[in-house]
């Protein structure tokens, strides 16, 4: 597992946000989820690559390293294409630095220490460029659940500390060029400050965050970056705000007013996070830690009937003279998803072009604040509602 720092970039937005958190958390177990190995392992593959175009190892070493890569369970031809994607924008940009200067700094998976701003605070860098006035710093996201940019983006803003602390007595760059690459969500962002904006950043608002956070002192403040801070599921600060919503003061008259309404869907969607993580937090401690929670018991689940034994069930309905069209289901396309992943991206287009299409979303209600544009509720929109609601109300008959 990659070593992270106390004050982490990646966790930057979260201990800024919340300073104590950093402390809190500390009582809580590091697990690395799925998604983390994953991501890590696709930084794998990308650092391979570049290190061949950089001639930093041998094609022999690249070929070796290859297949011990190729035996992991996350290695598939869908996760070379996308970091095709990305290693192809990290050589567009390595020559483009040594477009503008012959001897530019090119550096991969490089560490950045930060702890002038930031106790002990360092990142890694996966890719950084210097040439002329222009530094420019490269990540890759793998991740596909959030979509993440490069704008105000505290993590990117430390990694340019980083390298400016590492640099900026050699080299004579102003500008700092920050790019965040998310393949699987075909988005490239990219933010431009000047050092000098990163330094008065670093003094006055890293600095001070840094020290409170370190002693664990300042004000626990719920959001959005609670979403992977390790004491989400039992913080006191998160649940008092979630649990607002109950307070609020609906009297008069019986029903809830249009503005109400729109008052608990702006808080439904946290509270929803929120209440599942609590349950998810509970599950797990009753049946892996044998906890008892006052009113609450543990049982089986449903579950859904299923064959012993599919060939035998099959033997003995073919024997009694069932046609095999109605004891086996048709042929069937695996799933969008599945068949990208088996064919890979690259191929997938090629061989499918024209023949994937995407429907009309169903109508969901979102913040004014969301990116996609407005649709009235025309005639399919209406139909399509009411076909939701049909298959909700059949699902639960
Ligand atoms: S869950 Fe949220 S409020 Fe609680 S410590 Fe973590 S970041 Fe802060």
């Amino acid at each position: 597992m990659t070593a992270h720092a106390f004050l982490s970039a990646s966790g930057s937005k979260r201990w800024m946000e919340c300073p104590p958190s950093a402390m809190l958390e500390k009582q809580f177990k590091d697990v690395q989820s799925a998604y983390a190995a994953e991501g890590s392992f696709a930084h794998s593959l990308a650092e391979l690559h570049l290190n061949l175009y950089l001639e930093n190892i041998s094609k022999h070493k690249f070929n070796s390293e290859w297949n011990k890569l190729q035996q992991n369970e996350f290695f598939s031809q869908e996760m070379i294409d996308y970091v095709d994607v990305y290693v192809g924008f990290a050589i567009e940009r390595i020559n483009a630095a040594r477009a503008r200067t012959k001897d530019a700094v090119i550096q991969i998976e490089q560490r950045l220490d930060y702890s002038p701003w930031v106790p002990n605070g360092f990142g890694t860098g996966d890719l950084i460029t210097i040439a002329d006035e222009i530094m420019e710093i490269a990540d890759l996201k793998y991740g596909k659940g959030v979509p993440v940019s490069a704008l105000d983006n505290p993590q990117m803003k430390l990694y340019a500390l980083g390298a400016i602390n590492q640099f900026n007595l050699l080299y004579d760059f102003q500008i700092v060029r920050m790019t965040i690459v998310q393949p699987r969500l075909d988005s490239i962002s990219i933010a431009e400050l000047s050092v000098k904006e990163l330094l008065d950043w670093a003094e006055n608002t890293v600095k001070p965050l840094a020290a409170m956070a370190i002693k664990g002192e300042g004000e626990f403040k719920a959001g959005n970056h609670c979403q992977f801070c390790k004491a989400r599921f039992t913080c006191r600060a998160r649940a008092d705000k979630n649990l607002e919503l109950a307070k609020l003061d609906f009297q008069d008259p019986p029903l809830l007013t249009i503005d109400e309404i729109a008052e608990v869907l702006a808080k439904a969607e946290e509270l929803q996070k929120w209440a599942k993580d609590v349950s998810d937090y509970a599950l797990d401690q009753a049946v892996n830690h044998d906890v008892k929670f006052p009113g609450w018991k543990l049982v089986e689940g449903r579950s859904k009937r299923v064959y012993s034994d599919e060939k035998e069930v099959a033997n003995v309905l073919l024997a009694a003279n069932y046609a095999e069209d109605i004891i086996y289901k048709p042929k069937e396309l695996v799933g969008i998803t599945a068949m990208e992943k088996a064919l890979g991206k690259k191929k997938f287009g090629i061989l499918l072009d024209g023949l994937i299409i995407k429907p009309a979303g169903k109508p969901v209600l979102v913040p004014e604040s969301d990116k996609r544009p407005e649709i009235c509720s025309t005639d399919s929109a209406k139909a399509d509602f009411a076909e939701q609601i049909r298959s909700n109300r059949s699902a639960q008959n």
